[in-house]
């Protein structure tokens, strides 16, 4: 019986090949399919580190992604915050927090009373080691990516895979339906890992690219790649505006990675530093082959995010000559996926974007040393003051559940009990927050839901607001203040230097060119569905970029 049954299996198996053969599928009839897509995501990017690094980039990097693709040099995020999580859904699936719901990287989540992560999921189990790294999902992102989307229209023959060193920044862009995400453990481990979201083991090529000691081998000398008094674009190396590694006193070069690394959290010091891009260059090269990707005529999708770029940024800040030199490095990293991708996908047989999640804001103090205006806010001392004017103006205890990510948070059951009415306890609070220093503006979520905003900081708050997940008041702080240490830089505004990121395309069915028309983010997932002829993600709200493709 096995033996006849075998015999059958494979005479269904055969005819089904050779059908596969005569009746060619619908998907390569359009010959704008690529064999593979590429989504790069760059982790703080500001859209002038192409132009102010260019003159230190080589011919194969972004450079040639801007000379033989297509530019678009005014593409924005629209909408408030820009953190990484929001960012990462928003380019895949061509919407924004209002409609995907990644509403930051970390929310307090008003249901469980608690903080949840963008991707945490504590109902998987880690692979690949036995830390909680592992336990990561999609599962709070509430829309479809493009890739989702591409796995569908081919019946799921299409594969996806995720990598970064950051788990959301590898998860969040795969989308639902991915084959498998993969991101960097540090710690003690140094390897790449998933969850059982995706797969119940990691494949051979992942264990033998861990097995290569790959992290240990980026556990060397850190200098710059040329002699650093040819970096004109950044200030000074030894500066007050830079944050540097424990355990060593200035935050200049070179550093010594293998020293350091017993002060700075073993293998996670390599995320720091320009390595982490190198080392998720090596495992999306080595995915190419281990999971055969653009080898067939059904189109996969890979998406690629160097981090690095943001831990650097954070801790030596915008202006820092480790941020030049990031970049000159990562120029070198991005050339070798193209060769990569040139010799295993072959030229023309592959499409790739390049975008970032958000940018990033000059140094406060550093700007305060030039005269610009800037400053950093207390979040302490203003969550006392609202707290106690709440006090007195009611004669009740404070009814702020949570004050984060520039949304306060009201309990809503105490309110109740004091017979207050919520829209009024929220304009109220408005205008006590409008009258604290360095606080720009301030709205009331009923305005949120209320009006339609078509421009200006509110229709990048509403763009941002989740009626289900958002908080009870926002407010939007002065430009270039932040809440942070007063070393480095961060992001998450409105203002142009956080929304302000490239956006290149390059590849099969993408004109060569330019263009100063405003895009955003949410334009990118469309685009790319339009190349590919299939479905736009579910909560699209962005438009394809008509002048990039060619057809
Ligand atoms: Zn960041």
């Amino acid at each position: 019986m096995r033996a006849i049954l075998s015999v059958f299996v494979i005479c269904f198996l055969l005819s089904c090949q050779s059908q596969k053969s005569v009746i060619k599928p619908n998907v390569a009839t359009l010959n704008t399919q690529p064999k593979l897509v590429v989504g790069v995501v760059v982790d703080q990017m500001r859209y002038d580190y192409l132009t102010r690094f260019y003159n230190k980039y080589g011919e194969g990097g972004f450079r040639r992604l801007m000379s033989q693709g297509f530019n678009c040099k005014n593409n924005h995020f629209n909408y408030v915050p820009t953190y990484t999580g929001p960012g990462h859904a928003s380019i895949f699936s061509g919407t924004t927090p209002k409609t995907h719901g990644i509403i930051s990287n970390n929310w307090y989540d008003k249901v469980s009373d608690s903080y949840v992560y963008c991707a945490g999921d504590t109902t998987v189990q880690s692979v690949g080691t036995t830390n909680k790294a592992g336990q990561m999902s999609p599962h709070r992102l509430k829309t479809t990516s493009f890739a989702d989307e591409n796995r569908l229209f081919t019946q799921m023959r299409g594969k996806t895979i995720g990598i970064s060193v950051k788990d959301r920044g590898a998860i969040l862009p795969a989308g639902h339906t991915a084959n498998a995400a993969y991101w960097f453990h540090g710690a003690d481990e140094g390897r790449f890992i998933t969850s059982t979201y995706y797969l119940e083991t990691l494949p051979s090529w992942v264990k033998a690219f861990n097995d290569t000691g790959a992290a240990e081998s980026y556990l060397k000398e850190w200098n710059t790649l040329y002699d650093i008094n040819t970096y004109t674009e950044s200030g000074s190396d030894l500066n007050a505006f830079e944050g540097g590694f424990k355990g060593k006193e200035t935050a200049t070069f070179p550093y010594d990675l293998k020293a350091l690394s017993k002060t700075n959290r073993g293998y996670d010091i390599i995320k720091a530093t320009p390595y982490g891009n190198s080392i998720v260059a090596d495992f999306a090269i080595a995915a190419l082959d281990g999971e055969q990707l653009g080898q067939d005529n059904i189109t996969d999708v890979l998406t690629v995010s160097f981090s690095s770029t943001d831990y650097v940024g954070h801790n030596f800040g915008v202006n820092s000559k480790e941020v030049e030199d990031t970049y000159i490095r990562l120029d070198k990293d991005i050339e070798r996926l193209l060769n990569a991708l040139d010799a295993k996908v072959g030229k023309g047989n592959y499409t790739l974007f390049l975008s970032s999640d958000h940018g990033a804001v000059e140094v406060p103090s550093y700007l305060e040393s030039v005269k610009v205006p800037s400053g950093y806010f207390n979040n302490d001392a203003f969550k006392k003051t609202l707290n106690e004017t709440i006090i007195s103006n009611y004669k009740a205890e404070s009814f702020i559940k949570n004050i984060s990510n520039n949304q306060v948070f009201l309990d809503r059951e105490v309110i109740k009990g004091y017979g207050l009415n919520l829209i009024e306890v929220q304009q109220a609070l408005v205008d006590v927050i409008i009258g604290y220093p360095q606080v720009y503006k301030a709205y009331t979520a009923s305005s949120m839901t209320n009006a339609e905003f078509s421009r200006g900081v509110e229709h990048l708050l509403q763009n941002g607001f989740n009626q289900k997940r958002s908080g009870d008041v926002l407010y939007v702080l002065d430009p270039a203040v932040i809440s942070y240490s007063k070393t480095g830089s961060t992001h998450g505004s409105a203002l142009n230097y956080d929304t302000h990121v490239p956006l290149l395309f390059f590849g099969k069915a993408i004109n060569t060119g330019s263009t100063l028309q405003h895009t955003t983010i949410p334009d990118i997932a469309p685009t790319m569905s339009a190349l590919l002829g299939i479905s736009f993600p579910n909560g699209a709200s962005g438009k394809p970029l008509e002048f990039v493709l060619e057809n």
